[in-house]
């Protein structure tokens, strides 16, 4: 693929990430909600409740973000300054911006010193959030929070909404004009390994790692995030993302669920192509198919390696195709490797599988040849007619890639079923192997 091809700087684009941290209850969820303008984030006045949705778009004075909420991590008594310095460290790895939001009615907290401990040692911007001064009494107190070093404190009431602009204005003007996560033009492409825990991820990633090191120190003047790595699969080198998270056991830790979700989720925004780890082992679990469907949905390339085949008998393997069949069909598009990370059976084919689902992601299909289908297709198959009338499809275009995405402008609403019929047929004709594809309907009156 040439340069030429690349998307759009727009269409791929990541948008600096906005880290929320802070000790629990000091109005994290509440002053996300604030932000986002409306109750996305659920506040939840249960300590240890995990969230699934853990990243919001937001926005403020025309730029765009996203909002990490930390929230939702398991509290308990014990070791509490140490799970605080931890979240922090996940905070600082995955985000480009730290806000730190502490409360100003209890004043600074050992808790509060131990997050500031860490963040300190990054070199990523803090926006301090001194929450809950709820009218301007609380300012003095909000003030003594120049303590903690980090420079201003902003008062801000997450419930009214006090300061939230000021806090804001903040923010923006610290974030950076290149997220830290934003490809370098011509670089390596970026590769996540997800799946869920045990299944062999690290040790895929040591195995892969192991071979060829060299050429991956011969790379001159490519930069990579700390917690990314630079690895050879075949012939090509890809940043493969957060490393550091597969390779520092974060498992032990409590709340870990959550920590793995946030990771996972993360990993996924920055790469261009997942390659989900499944225990072929093991019944294909609901935690596998979230794990699909996260990649689905964040619209990234992907390959499915079905690992510890070594583990897997004549018995084992037709119950694995009997439960691929029945659940993971919805994802029959994924290019699928039978693995095995310790024994090295087909690790060499996945480079082959990675670069096969870059290519479908990237497929742009013309104008032209779009509508010669679409004409063909609803020629031979027209939508059925509802209500004495008969939706059309009036003209038909890529809106993009990376993945493909069609905007069909059509006279009245199309039924769910011959949307499912288009996709269907559109990967029948043009492949667009590894890659989700979106159709969207624009109906003219
Ligand atoms: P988190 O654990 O840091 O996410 O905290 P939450 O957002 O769940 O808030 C903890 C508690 O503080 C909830 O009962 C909130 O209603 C309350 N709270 C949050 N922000 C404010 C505020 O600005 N003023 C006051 N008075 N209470 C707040
Ligand atoms: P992660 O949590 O997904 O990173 O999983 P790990 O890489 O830590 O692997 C979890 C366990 O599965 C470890 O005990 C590995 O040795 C084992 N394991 C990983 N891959 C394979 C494999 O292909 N075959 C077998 N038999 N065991 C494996």
């Amino acid at each position: 693929m040439t340069q030429q091809d690349s998307p759009t700087a727009e269409e791929t684009l990541p948008r600096p990430v906005v880290a929320v941290v802070g000790r629990p209850n000091v109005g994290k969820s509440t002053l996300v909600n604030r932000i986002l303008g409306r109750r996305e984030a659920v506040v939840q006045d249960v300590p240890g409740v995990t969230r699934d949705r853990v990243s919001y778009d937001a926005e403020w004075s025309g730029r765009d973000f996203v909002l990490v909420d930390t929230g939702g991590w398991a509290s308990d008594a014990t070791g509490m300054a140490a799970r605080i310095a931890e979240q922090a460290e996940l905070a600082i790895s995955t985000a480009d911006v730290v806000l730190l939001v502490v409360d100003a009615t209890v004043g600074t907290t050992d808790e509060d010193e131990a997050v500031v401990r860490v963040l300190r040692r990054s070199n990523k911007p803090v926006v301090l959030a001194a929450n809950k001064v709820d009218d301007a009494r609380g300012e003095i107190e909000a003030a003594t929070m120049w303590n903690l070093g980090l420079g201003e404190p902003f008062p801000v009431s997450a419930i009214h909404g006090r300061g939230s602009g000021d806090l804001l204005d903040a923010l923006i003007a610290v974030l950076p004009d290149r997220p830290s996560s934003e490809p370098q033009p011509g670089g390596p492409r970026r590769v996540a390994i997800v799946g869920k825990p045990n299944v062999g991820k690290s040790s895929l990633l040591n195995r892969l790692a192991r071979t060829d090191r060299s050429v991956v120190s011969d790379i001159s003047g490519t930069t990579v995030d700390p917690v990314d790595e630079l690895v050879t699969v075949g012939r090509t080198v890809y940043q493969f993302i957060d490393t550091a998270g597969l390779r520092k056991r974060v498992k032990e830790a409590s709340g870990h669920e959550y920590y793995a979700s946030l990771r996972t989720q993360s990993a996924i925004e920055r790469a261009e192509v997942c390659v989900v780890i499944i225990d072929a082992s093991e019944p294909v679990s609901d935690q596998d198919l979230r794990i699909l469907t996260m990649v689905r949905e964040a619209g990234r390339a992907m390959v499915v390696a079905y690992n510890k085949w070594d583990l897997t008998d004549e018995e084992r393997r037709y119950y694995l195709e009997r439960e691929v069949d029945r659940d993971v069909q919805a994802f029959a598009w994924a290019p699928r490797v039978n693995i095995s990370a310790l024994s090295g059976r087909n690790v060499d084919r996945l480079g082959k599988a990675i670069e096969t689902a870059l290519e479908g992601w990237e497929t742009r299909i013309s104008t032209g040849k779009l509508n010669a289908f679409l004409g063909r297709l609803t020629a031979a198959h027209p939508h059925p007619v509802r209500s004495g009338k008969q939706p059309r499809i009036l003209f038909g275009t890529q809106a993009h890639n990376c993945p493909p995405t069609f905007a069909l402008f059509t006279s009245g609403i199309m039924d769910q079923g011959y949307v499912r019929f288009i996709e269907r047929r559109l990967r029948e004709d043009f492949g667009f192997t590894g890659t989700p594809v979106q159709v969207e309907i624009r109906p003219r009156e």
